[in-house]
């Protein structure tokens, strides 16, 4: 009998309200089931959103196409996995059918039915297979075993603020094995924010559950690889994936436990397309499929700090705390070097490269941090002034020494070092500021002659952006670590993370002011992890902990991060930082969403959203929405438009508005509103120069 299907496809961002289109089918399909139909002259995958039997009424018959396929192997997307995609859709103001197919392996659409049957083949772990390496190798601590009992008593959601070593990885393992045990099907899913810079959590995972039964999600597999796993979650073979923000739309029938790692990383926003928080959306999906979830960090997000604050504004998740580390370790001692007191344009003073080669000589390893990667951020002439800009973006081009390139960090604009300056020839151009190659370099000078305990020179390694690119090369670098060859390790925020070094003792950061005085009111916030993340790597091997340090070179030693860093004591820093967001009614207190235009000049894109705004504003005045909307409308500040601080990328001039609400409602309604006159004002001709627009909710930097 012939079927109406509307079909989840993935057409343009914007084309159509919802994203749907409906096709006429004589096979039989369901709710849910991935198909195959005709969309241009091409041929689509698409996932059935809904089933009529007879022809919605605003569609003629004429226009409607029959589907090509079905694909019959594959068990329809469950409701869950429906409501999940359109609650993203809706809340991140994208189409269903682009949220959809961006949520499934690419490869699925080449895939014939008798290729998927064999693909198919279901391998399913048993239980005994997967508990049999479960037994934790250690006794749990005191503070592991209250945790995990507090989570099998109350529903959650948990956020598990947990110093760094505190062995919170464990309590995840252990959540999750209990629960795998208890049921023969259940699956879990455990995030974290970049499986390529944590291969040991990836190896103790496996090791831990047996490889069968643990499939990854990242960006970083083929085709093949994402598809495989893919299906092993779909069918339940998998029975936990672990994966970046991307897995958080894993198809997993099964799904009882959600775990998110880092949870403050802002690797869990999607920087493209829907712009989604795949922590936020965590919490959201563990509702919906009655599954538990933790969030878990050393420094927790402020928005989750807030949410799990023993109020009646906070409330919404249970805070449990781990403020001890595994075997009495000991946090770092912090010391803060005041750097007023240095000579000038010292890099690093010299209390510090006595206290590295001090750890050399006792076979320790030592760990400093430069947020810049390249050798200088700047090339100048002191003749004319001159600096190496990029020709296509509003910042300068990054002195990488090594291959002697000016390099674009923002459009990749590459070009060799000119021998002399290009607009008034002086021969002697310099480098102006530093980046993690001159350290690098700088280090292994200060550092001649200094002698391990074995008697070998002391090995200074990199390790940012560029000395990765390479496949593989991150895994080898981290070896060398983890094995001892390396005495001091240099490098950007890829070090900070995660990592579970066990032979470092001494951790500095070498130049953290920048983020004090930040236009960002996140920059703090974000200082504050990284250095606590930082100093987390210092003293991990208990024997060693007592001796442990965290050094801060700083021009504002009393400055009030420093002293909450300190004391470790992130509780007091975060409550400091919500009271200031609270008076300025900033997130998350408040809602926000930014609106960015892109056009061939910054006036296009300025205007673009000027007039859209303008347009909104008189939705109300010229009584065009109902009273409801217009006292929605009422609760939203929108401010005027503004160019980006990198205004201008590839020569794509770049502007943005900032919609701003303490209702999340209001906000949502206003944005719905603007959407529309965004397309109205698109149409009209004076707005040709525009390329593009889009929206970015819950923005995490304005
Ligand atoms: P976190 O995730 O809080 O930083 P981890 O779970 O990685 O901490 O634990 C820190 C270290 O302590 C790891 O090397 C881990 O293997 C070890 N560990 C965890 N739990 C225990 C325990 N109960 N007894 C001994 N060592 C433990
Ligand atoms: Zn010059
Ligand atoms: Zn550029």
């Amino acid at each position: 009998m012939q079927k109406w299907l509307d079909i989840a496809v993935s057409a343009p961002a914007h084309s159509q309200v919802g994203g749907l289109l409906t096709y006429a089918s004589e096979l039989s399909a369901e709710v849910g089931q991935l198909v195959r139909v005709p969309f241009g002259n091409r041929e689509v995958l698409g996932v059935v959103w809904a089933v009529h039997d007879s022809l919605p009424s605003k569609i003629s018959t004429h226009t409607v196409r029959n589907i090509a396929a079905v694909l019959e192997g594959v068990a329809p997307l469950n409701k869950h996995w429906r409501q999940l995609v359109q609650f993203t859709a809706q809340y991140y103001q994208r189409s269903i059918g682009e949220v959809a197919m961006a949520a499934l392996p690419p490869q699925l659409r080449d895939l014939t039915t008798i290729q998927l049957a064999r693909r198919l083949k279901k391998h399913s772990a048993t239980s005994e297979e997967l508990t049999a390496a479960l037994q934790s190798p250690w006794p749990l601590s005191e503070q592991q075993i209250q945790v995990l009992a507090q989570m099998a008593e109350a529903p959650g959601p948990f956020l598990i603020h947990g110093a760094t070593g505190s062995g919170k990885t464990e309590v995840y393992l252990q959540a999750v094995a209990r629960c795998l045990s208890e049921d023969p099907e259940s699956q879990a899913l455990l995030m974290v924010p970049e499986i390529n810079l944590t291969p040991q959590l990836e190896e103790r995972v496996k090791a831990r559950f047996g490889a069968v039964g643990v499939v990854s999600m990242h960006s970083g597999m083929t085709a093949p690889q994402r598809l495989k796993s893919w299906l092993a979650a779909h069918n339940g073979s998998a029975r936990i994936v672990l994966g970046t923000r991307m897995s958080i739309f894993a198809s997993m029938p099964k799904l009882k436990w959600i775990v998110v790692d880092e949870e403050h990383d802002a690797s869990y926003k999607q920087q493209e397309g829907a712009r989604y928080s795949a922590r936020d959306l965590a919490v959201y999906r563990a509702k919906l499929e009655g599954a538990k979830v933790i969030l878990g960090s050393a420094t927790p997000s402020l928005e989750s700090w807030h949410h799990s604050r023993p109020t009646a504004e906070g409330g919404r998740y249970l805070r449990l705390q781990m403020p001890s580390r595994i075997g009495a370790g000991q946090l770092p001692f912090v010391r803060r070097v005041d750097m007023n007191h240095q000579p000038r344009k010292t890099v690093l003073s010299s209390q510090l490269i006595s206290a590295i080669q001090e750890r050399v000589a006792k076979g320790e390893q030592s760990m400093l941090l430069l947020n810049r990667r390249g050798y200088a951020p700047v090339l100048h002439c002191a003749d004319c002034d001159w600096k190496s800009e990029c020709a296509h973006c509003s910042a300068f081009r990054v002195f990488h020494k090594i291959d002697r390139t000016l390099r674009c960090h923002h459009c990749g604009f590459t070009e060799r070092v000119p021998r002399a300056c290009p607009a008034c020839g002086n021969a002697d151009i310099a480098p102006m500021g530093r980046g993690t190659e001159q350290l690098e370099e700088h280090l292994a000078e200060l550092l001649t002659g200094v002698k391990r305990p074995d008697g070998q020179p002391v090995r200074v390694m990199r390790i940012d952006a560029d000395s990765t690119k390479l496949k593989g090369s991150l895994e080898a670098q981290l070896a060398d670590v983890h094995s001892g060859e390396v005495d001091v390790l240099v490098g950007t925020q890829m070090i900070a993370k995660g990592h579970d070094f066990r032979r470092i003792t001494l951790v500095a950061a070498v130049n953290p002011d920048g983020a004090l005085f930040s236009s960002d009111f996140r920059a703090p916030e974000r200082l504050f992890a990284l250095l606590m993340q930082a100093g987390g790597r210092a003293g991990r091997d208990a024997a060693q902990s007592a001796s442990s340090e965290m050094w801060v070179q700083t021009f504002h030693p009393s400055h009030a991060l420093f002293e909450a860093l300190k004391k470790h004591d992130y509780p007091a820093f975060a409550e400091q930082q919500l009271k200031e967001r609270l008076e300025a009614g900033l997130p998350p207190t408040s809602f926000q969403a930014l609106i960015r235009s892109d056009a061939k000049s910054q006036a296009v894109a300025l205007a673009f959203l000027n007039h859209a705004n303008l347009q909104l504003q008189s939705l109300s005045s010229l009584n065009q929405v109902d009273e409801n909307d217009s006292g929605l409308l009422s609760e939203v500040s929108v401010y005027p438009a503004v160019p980006m601080s990198i205004q201008r990328v590839a020569n794509v001039e770049r502007a943005q508005m900032l919609m701003e609400s303490p209702s999340r409602k209001a906000l949502h309604r206003a944005l719905d509103l603007m959407q529309q006159t965004l397309h109205a004002t698109r149409s009209e001709p004076e707005h040709k120069g525009l390329i593009r627009w889009l929206v970015d909710v819950d923005p995490l930097a304005i």
